[in-house]
């Protein structure tokens, strides 16, 4: 089976036209542009073929944007800093997320990839290490790739301040993890392999991190991480904020979930959400089949990408 996504007209990632469809008032769609439907970048392809194709998505009221960034209590660099990179207005996870975090509370948040909730965490930290630069964040991802990520987008936020970041994932050079450490680092972002070495090798002391950013929990959980959330949660101070993200919440990931936070907020973004920008068609293909099914998709002069895994 193999999952083609072709990107609508108004696509999240780095489109020009998305910060144009950011200055209206967002009512349905999320972030992008009205999408035509679906079918109609399918042309030429049969749709039977489909066992799940892409709908066009109506946000629920509760996802109205309420706030713009300016209603939020952050420093003016971090609004400047936002300004930057193009954002116009918060996205639903951001609209939601922002204020409980930064008044303290542990939050739980219900999104997935593509709806913004790197900034929608990293927004309220950078701002209480703007006020207390002796805060310090610990935040951990699954994969390298995704602790890459948070770490640009933490440096595009932090932009002209001397908040520091230390990136800790393995396949990368250990020692120059280490001196990155030595510089005392507000933020550390990483992956728990690579975390749990430093840790052990006493290079990183996690005593003094009182804030806990779990990202993509229920990947964490399946790649069989749980332990390691554990071990740093048993390390980390018990009086912290822990805000804990992740796509889906089954009975067992929020089981384990809810023993490490307090009284949380639930922030809870659609999963249409993501699929408001991204169209997914999910085709079912055995053996051979799949490159003659790829070869047709490719063949349809509407899509233009085609995602495998
Ligand atoms: P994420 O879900 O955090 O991986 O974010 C997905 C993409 O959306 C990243 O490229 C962000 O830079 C971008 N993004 C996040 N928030 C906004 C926003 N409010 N306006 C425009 N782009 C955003």
């Amino acid at each position: 089976m193999y999952t083609a996504r072709s990107y609508g007209p108004g696509r999240f990632r780095s489109s020009p036209q998305r910060s144009s469809s950011f200055g209206r008032p967002v009512t349905r769609g999320r972030f992008s542009a009205p999408r035509r439907g679906a079918a109609s970048k399918l042309q030429g392809l049969d749709v039977n073929i489909f066992i799940k194709q892409a709908r066009e998505t109506i946000l629920a009221p509760q996802n109205v944007i309420k706030h713009t960034f300016n209603d939020f209590a952050l420093a003016d660099f971090i609004k400047q800093n936002v300004a930057r990179k193009g954002y116009k207005i918060p996205s639903p996870i951001q609209d939601q997320a922002i204020e409980p975090i930064l008044a303290g509370r542990d939050l739980i948040g219900v999104a997935n990839t593509g709806t913004g909730k790197t900034a929608a965490f990293l927004l309220p930290i950078i701002h209480k290490i703007s006020i207390d630069p002796t805060k310090r964040a610990l935040i951990v991802a699954p994969t390298r790739e995704l602790a890459f990520q948070i770490r640009e987008e933490l440096r595009s936020f932090t932009y002209g301040t001397r908040v520091n970041s230390a990136l800790i994932i393995g396949g990368a050079s250990m020692y120059r993890q280490i001196d990155e450490l030595r510089r005392n680092p507000q933020v550390v972002i990483g992956t728990p392999g690579r975390l749990k070495d430093l840790i052990q090798r006493k290079q990183l002391n996690l005593a003094n991190y009182s804030t806990f950013v779990l990202d993509e929990v229920d990947l964490m959980v399946d790649i069989g991480f749980i332990a390691d959330i554990k071990y740093f949660v048993a390390l980390l101070p018990a009086v912290r904020q822990s805000l804990f993200f992740s796509a889906t919440f089954s009975p067992h990931v929020n089981e384990i979930l809810r023993s490490f936070v307090n009284n949380p907020v639930t922030v809870s973004v659609k999963q249409g959400e993501t699929l408001g920008n991204i169209e997914q068609n999910i085709i079912r293909a055995a053996g051979t089949q799949k490159v003659e099914k790829l070869h047709e998709l490719l063949c349809t002069t509407d899509v233009s990408k085609v995602l495998i895994f």
